[in-house]
């Protein structure tokens, strides 16, 4: 059977909020979209994430996204009227003399990037967070301009845009395949019918690599689990809900407020590995569970116990499990690789999915439309590692990423090993 929608510039496949941030980048440029999401609108990781943004990353370039990405947010909050980023402020602990050092560094690098960035000591953390424990912490940094997002009304935002701007957007939709014509994607099968397109964009998180490869492309991304827990409010402790995110590394935690209570999450050092290709078709990640006896959920909840001691209290909270898409090296996999033209991909995220995805589309759009960036795309290419020994089977690609997931954190430092 032939296309029944044969003036399409771009089809994206994936409705989460990569998807939706590059349909709304490109619909604004005049693009005709088709978005194909597989089940319903944010049912893989974005309906699951908490959102933290922090703007201070490894390097200029990634420091430059985050905080582009911000800026997007607030025009995307401008043209929608709601709100989608809570400035907070955040906080980054050190309780080893190892972690304090980085901390300082943290600090001297964010401020060389004109970011408004300090130090500060136990006397001013118990006055901004009297919930968190701080008589183990040595240093910390404080970015007042820091928070978090909210991912799913970001996500409904983008998507709500795009679709004025004109994107068709079809759930249910699952692509089976991707066609490939004398080295050029010529569009995709979805539940048999051909859809034709001159340029295709994979963005299915933890799918991606099984979209890749219908296409004959190895996709370094693998899926991954992650956990939180989330308190209810508890009149007995108030928690302000502009209380600064906290990013604690010797302890692999991360929190947040959460409506009158907190959120609490962690990278664990033993990540559980998802296969997608054994999931149902109709999977959505909200219905995942988690038992309060996996041990990741008990490391995490005495962790977090350790800096919120009011934990101790049986207040009651709720676990969320969901799946993450991690890279070899935790840097997001964005544009073509050899073998179909067209074919662009943007997957693995590594955790910063949500915060990332403003940019992301920009990225996107320019890539696709110019085919270059106003980024340095050294660290985020889709072919950075095309025919690369150690990075092409599945074993590889899957033990190279949980060891990325693995080091996110990296928990308490060894003196020893400095
Ligand atoms: C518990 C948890 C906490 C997190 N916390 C944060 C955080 O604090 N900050 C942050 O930035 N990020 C966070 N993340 C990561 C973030 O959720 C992801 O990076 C982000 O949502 C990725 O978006 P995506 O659009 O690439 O993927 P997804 O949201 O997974 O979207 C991919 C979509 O593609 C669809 N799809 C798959 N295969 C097909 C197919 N063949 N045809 C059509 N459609 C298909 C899927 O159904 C899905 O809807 C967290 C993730 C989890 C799980």
């Amino acid at each position: 059977m032939s296309s029944t929608t044969p003036s399409i510039d771009v089809i994206v496949i994936g409705g989460g909020i990569a998807g939706a941030s590059i349909a709304y980048q490109l619909t604004k440029r005049g693009q005709r979209i088709l978005v194909l999401e597989r089940h319903l609108l944010g049912s893989g990781s974005t309906g699951r994430a908490a959102g933290l943004l922090g703007q201070l990353r490894g390097t200029e370039a990634a420091t430059r996204m985050m905080m582009d990405s911000l800026r997007i947010v607030r025009e995307v909050e401008g043209r929608t009227g709601r709100q989608l980023f809570v400035e907070t402020g955040s906080l980054r602990l050190a309780t080893t003399p190892e972690r304090a050092a980085d901390v300082e560094k943290h600090v001297a690098f964010g401020k060389s990037l004109g970011l408004d960035i300090d130090l500060i000591g136990r006397e001013e953390l118990r006055r901004i967070i009297p919930h968190m424990r701080a008589d183990d912490v040595l240093t910390a940094s404080h970015c007042p301009t820091d928070g978090h997002l909210m991912p799913s009304e970001l996500h409904d935002a983008f998507v709500a845009l795009a679709r004025a701007q004109g994107a068709e957007v079809r759930t249910r939709s699952p692509v089976e395949e991707i066609a490939v014509r004398s080295g050029r994607v010529a569009g995709v099968r979805c539940r048999g019918e051909l859809i034709e397109a001159p340029v295709v964009v994979n963005a299915t998180g933890p799918w991606s690599y099984l979209v890749a490869a219908t296409a004959g492309a190895t996709l370094q991304t693998c899926a991954l689990g992650h956990y939180y827990i989330t308190t209810a409010p508890d009149p007995r402790f108030r928690v302000d809900p502009m209380s600064p995110a906290v990013r604690d590394h010797d302890h692999r935690i991360y929190s947040r407020p959460e409506v009158g209570g907190i959120l609490v999450g962690t990278y664990e050092a033993e990540p559980r590995q998802y296969e997608m290709a054994d999931m149902p078709e109709d999977f959505d990640m909200s219905t995942m569970t988690a038992e309060r006896d996996n041990m990741t959920v008990a490391l995490l909840v005495e962790a977090a116990a350790h800096r919120f001691p009011f934990l101790e209290n049986d207040v009651p909270f709720q676990v969320t499990h969901g799946i993450m898409t991690f890279t070899p090296n935790a840097s997001p996999l964005c544009g073509e690789i050899p073998g179909a033209k067209g074919f662009f991909h943007c997957a693995g995220f590594s955790g910063h999915g949500i915060v990332r995805s403003p940019a992301i589309g920009v990225i996107m759009a320019d890539l696709i439309l110019q085919g270059r960036a106003g980024y340095d795309m050294e660290a985020l290419r889709a072919d950075r590692y095309f025919e690369l020994p150690g990075f092409q089977t599945r074993a590889e690609i899957r033990a190279k990423g949980r060891t990325a997931y693995a080091g996110y954190y990296g928990g308490k430092k060894d003196p020893k090993k400095g």
